[in-house]
């Protein structure tokens, strides 16, 4: 397997099946090829990015989460819910079949847990227990701490994975909790039932995926029951409005106007020449630097990262909520300098 075209970013993978989760709603199982396993390592909670064909625009980029655990499942596995009217994920639940490839961009994406092993609370609704299956699973299979799940779907039967999360509260008894929040039997989720369901411990990482409404709801509801902020985390499904895989311009960092930047990521600090009409990603990958980054729209939030030094114009910052402006948080695909001299932490 190439790549599709050799200006387009991202990479061509197999489909080795198709699972039929809901009558809504399909998992895709991909055949990575070896040579691209080490770029397709993956957090639980992240997503990859996947260009869909269109004859209207040429093609569509649309984000899913890795529902797998990267502890022991062998392959990656997405799940796409079908959106009523929605271009992309009925165009996959329609045309992807075993043995099919797709062209993707790398997991991505910061709805992670910075560890395994306290007390995780996640709250879903609909196809948000994607990435929220993928945190539990691997909590599951790689510490002793305790997890406890608040899912919310319309009916019986629109419950993604509800088979294999059964099996594993059994098999789990002391350490999983889950509360089935079903709208036909007991109404939309409410603040009554969220906080009676997480007031009894304030501590540990909370996830939260779905409507924006519910994870309003949810987040509010364990602010007032006394959750730091911080510890909250939510992932909003959107769809991309641009094209993550058209090629990053080649920049000329040359510039003696040019800003000087520390960044740092992953323990290493490089200091490059950053052009006052550039993004910071931009010039990341043309230094040749693994930046993490998906849509380069402001949409996805994977290159978020700490302005410590300086000021920039910070474009888009829809990804970010206002406590995350606050806290100092800007997004690299989007961050243009306006400072001499800045430092940046990934
Ligand atoms: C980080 C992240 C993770 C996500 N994870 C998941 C997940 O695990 N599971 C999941 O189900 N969803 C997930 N989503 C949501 C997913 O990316 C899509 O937003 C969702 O599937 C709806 O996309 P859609 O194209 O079907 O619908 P819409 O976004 O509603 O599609 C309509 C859009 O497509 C355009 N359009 C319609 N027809 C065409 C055409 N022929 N050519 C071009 N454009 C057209 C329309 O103008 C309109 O803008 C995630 C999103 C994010 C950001």
């Amino acid at each position: 397997m190439t790549s599709l075209a050799p200006e387009l970013l991202g990479h061509t993978v197999g489909v080795r099946q198709v699972i039929q989760e809901t009558s809504d709603a399909c998992s895709f199982v991909l055949d990575v090829p070896a040579d691209l396993t080490e770029r397709f390592t993956y957090k639980p909670g992240q997503f990859v990015t996947v260009r869909i064909p269109s004859e209207r625009t040429g093609s569509v980029a649309r984000c899913y989460s890795i529902a797998s655990t990267p502890a022991t499942d062998q392959y990656i596995k997405i799940t796409v819910k079908r959106t009523a009217d929605g271009y992309g994920s009925n165009w996959l639940c329609d045309h992807i079949a075993a043995g099919d490839t797709l062209h993707l961009l790398p997991p991505s994406g910061t709805f992670v847990p910075d560890r395994l092993d306290g007390h995780l609370r996640l709250f879903a609704a609909g196809s948000g227990i994607t990435p929220v299956m993928s945190i539990l699973k691997s909590a599951l299979d790689t510490s002793t701490g305790t997890i406890a799940l608040y899912y919310a779907n319309r009916d019986r039967d629109s419950i993604i994975f509800d088979t294999e999360l059964t099996e594993l509260a059994q098999r789990y008894p002391h350490r999983l909790t889950i509360e089935h929040r079903l709208e036909d039997e007991h109404g939309l989720p409410t603040m009554d039932s969220i906080a009676s369901f997480a007031a009894d411990a304030v501590d540990g990482e909370v996830f939260i995926c779905g409507p924006a409404p519910f994870m309003s709801l949810v987040k509010n509801t364990l602010v007032t029951c006394g959750y730091d902020r911080h510890s909250i985390h939510i992932e909003e499904f959107r769809s991309l409005d641009g094209d993550p895989f058209a090629p990053i311009a080649q920049l000329v960092t040359t510039d003696a106007n040019a800003s000087t930047v520390d960044i740092t990521l992953d323990g290493d600090t490089h200091t490059l020449n950053w052009p006052a009409d550039a993004t910071l990603i931009d010039v990341m990958v043309n230094a040749g630097i693994d930046a993490p980054y998906s849509c380069r729209e402001g949409e996805c939030g994977s290159c978020a990262c700490t302005l410590v030094e300086g000021t920039v114009n910070p474009g888009n910052t829809e990804a970010l909520d206002p406590d995350d402006i606050a806290d100092g948080y800007i997004l690299g695909c989007q961050a243009r300098p306006t400072s001499p001299t800045l430092r940046v932490e990934f």
